[in-house]
């Protein structure tokens, strides 16, 4: 068996961070990764990089090349009235002694880039189209055979293969599924007015519209619907479906629909799910991380950060921990209240959204801070 091996199944956010993180630490790192080529695994538009996500990319080397090609803001948000009336500022939170802004935005497709580039400057192996056929978890490794015919021995292996992880049942005995919250959203990429200098969200009668600077000229708007689970949407009826929703809002939102929402091909269909599983997140040598064990709905932008700093922990304590045991322990330990606060509020905010009436005393930007203020305290 090689020494200080860890084989990473995912090349995503967490599975990248997490290769890096650990490869800083010391050890060998090889990713697998089943889709064919860097872009292939990246959906949706763009990231929200609240401030505990660019502490957590700091600590890999990657803080700076993000805050670069992104767009920095010195706020987190406003919320706006369905007319495009400021209710309420949103400040956000800093970290004491850090120069760190509040929130970052940047496209998804330059996120993977840095993540990959980090992670191969500092020795990662990477193969795409490539995963695990079985795992058999011994005393001293884990004996795996991938689906290119390949076999080896790693030391550990961790999970980082997303919400519909196939890693998770090698290590949780339950058969944990994502949940639907019951709301979808849409998202499309435009180009960033002048107001939108941090995130602003406009609430209208049956869904939220947000913006989100992620470029010095680049934004994506999004809008959050309660929609029917399974109910297929056709791609080429997109742009009619949002602008249709988008017909009750004035201010930034109307704008925005007349302006830019026409090009269905360009616009992205997201379910939101959830997931938190029970701990420990750990079997023997395999540990979990990211969606496979703590899925977000994107109400507070933490999924991402989440599971950076879930690659961030866990290299720290493997790296202060002799026993793996312990090491895995620890993390779960680390982690878990944490992610649950993020998965909880996140859900709390989209039932929200889905019936106000229900939660007629519900504050959605006090949870917000809230929150983010946790977000900020050490990890
Ligand atoms: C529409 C949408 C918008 C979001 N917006 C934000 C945001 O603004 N800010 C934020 O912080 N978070 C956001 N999130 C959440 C964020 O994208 C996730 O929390 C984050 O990507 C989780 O990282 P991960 O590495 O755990 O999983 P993923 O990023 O899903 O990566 C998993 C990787 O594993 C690969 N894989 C899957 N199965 C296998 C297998 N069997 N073998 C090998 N590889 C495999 C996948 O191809 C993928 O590359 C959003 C999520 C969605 C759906």
């Amino acid at each position: 068996m090689s020494r200080n091996t860890v084989l990473i199944v995912g090349g995503g956010i967490g599975g990248l961070s997490a290769s890096i993180a650990l490869r800083n630490a010391g050890y060998d790192i090889e990713v697998v990764e089943i889709q064919e080529d860097l872009h292939s695994s990246v959906y949706g538009v763009g990231i929200i990089q609240p401030v505990n996500a660019l502490r957590a990319l700091d600590a890999i080397g990657c803080a700076e090349a993000c805050m670069a090609v992104g767009y920095p803001t010195t706020a987190w948000g406003h919320m706006l009235d369905v007319d495009g009336n400021l209710i309420r500022e949103m400040p956000g939170a800093r970290i004491a002694g850090s120069e760190l802004p509040p929130m970052n935005g940047l496209t998804r497709p330059q996120l993977h880039k840095i993540l990959t580039d980090k992670a191969l400057e500092v020795g990662v192996g990477i193969s795409y189209n490539k995963t695990f056929a079985t795992l058999t978890d011994g005393p001293d490794g884990v004996a795996v055979t991938y689906t290119d015919g390949s076999a080896n021995m790693v030391d550990f292996l961790v999970g980082a293969d997303g919400v519909n992880s196939k890693v998770r049942p090698h290590v949780l005995a339950e058969d944990l599924k994502p949940a639907y919250l019951g709301q979808s959203a849409f998202r499309l990429n435009i180009p960033r007015e002048p107001e939108i200098d941090r995130i602003i969200l406009q609430h209208g009668p049956e869904g939220l519209a947000g913006f989100v600077p992620i470029g010095p000229d680049l934004a994506y708007l999004f809008y959050n619907t309660t929609w029917e689970e399974g109910c297929w949407l056709d791609q080429d009826k997109m742009a009619d479906e949002l602008r249709e929703r988008l017909a009750p809002f004035g201010g930034l939102a109307g704008r925005v629909r007349d302006a830019y929402v026409n090009d269905s091909s360009q616009i992205v269909f997201r379910p939101e799910e959830w997931l938190i599983a029970p701990a420990p997140w750990h079997n023997g040598r395999i540990v979990l991380i990211g969606d496979a064990v703590h899925a977000v709905t994107p109400h507070l932008g933490q999924g991402a950060a989440q599971a950076i700093e879930d690659g961030v922990v866990l290299a720290q304590c493997l790296a202060s921990h002799a026993d793996h045991e312990e090491a895995f322990a620890s993390y779960t330990e680390r982690r878990y209240e944490r992610c649950r606060l993020v998965v909880e509020s996140s859900v709390q905010i989209g039932e929200y959204e889905m019936d106000p009436s229900v939660h007629p005393d519900f504050d959605h930007a006090g949870l917000t801070q809230h929150v983010l203020e946790t977000m900020v305290q050490p990890i």
